[in-house]
């Protein structure tokens, strides 16, 4: 079983990179942003509570994230192991994970984080904002998610470091590069 954790801030090409990691290594992607998206969409109760806060940049309550993400690990099938895309965003999620996973007799192989300097990331999420039409991507809320990011998720990177998983990759380049960067790390984990 591999399980990858995509780290890195709104921007750093967590989405593009995880999709070459899924062809390569045959594994599921779950992205919470995306399910959370998926529930905006249908008009769920969910749905109505996440956009409000994903509207103000703010991020999801831990208990129900962790319960989003218990649920999707126990609706896959047949897995050779997973990606974690957006998931954790706090110590807390991380803790959770790391039972999760050892419930059953699994762990994170490796955490990547995608190191991309922040006015490179305001130009992407404006870029994007502007092809995808997602609501999120203004300049406002890219704001607000950098200053959450740097707050609640970047402590990570000394978590991971901790456990012996992290592995550093410069997100700046050619996609080629920085996806050959990141294979090398996960096979030196493996
Ligand atoms: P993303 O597509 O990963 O950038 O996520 C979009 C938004 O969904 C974030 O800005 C958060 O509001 C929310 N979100 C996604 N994943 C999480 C998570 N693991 N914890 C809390 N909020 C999340």
């Amino acid at each position: 079983m591999l399980n990858i954790v995509i780290f890195g801030a709104p921007g750093s090409g967590k989405g593009t990179q995880s999709a070459r990691i899924v062809e390569k290594y045959g594994l599921d992607h779950i992205s919470t942003g995306d399910v959370l998206r998926g529930e905006i969409a249908a008009g769920t109760e969910l749905g109505k509570t996440a956009q409000q806060i994903i509207d103000k940049g703010n991020l999801i309550p831990d208990e129900l994230m962790i319960s989003i993400l218990a649920s999707r690990l126990d609706n896959l099938v047949d897995s050779n192991g997973v990606i974690f895309d957006g998931f954790p965003r706090t110590i807390a999620q991380a803790e959770a994970l790391k039972v999760m996973l050892a419930e059953r007799g699994q762990d994170v192989t490796a955490m990547i984080e995608l190191d991309v300097p922040e006015d490179e990331l305001m130009d992407r999420l404006l870029k994007r904002g502007q092809l995808s039409g997602r609501a999120d991507d203004n300049e406002e809320t890219i704001k607000k998610r950098l200053v959450v990011y740097a707050e609640q998720t970047s402590p990570l990177k000394e978590w991971y470091k901790n456990d012996g998983k992290h592995c550093y990759i410069n997100g700046l380049g050619e996609l080629d590069r920085i996806f050959a960067d990141i294979v090398a790390a996960i096979d030196s984990k493996m």
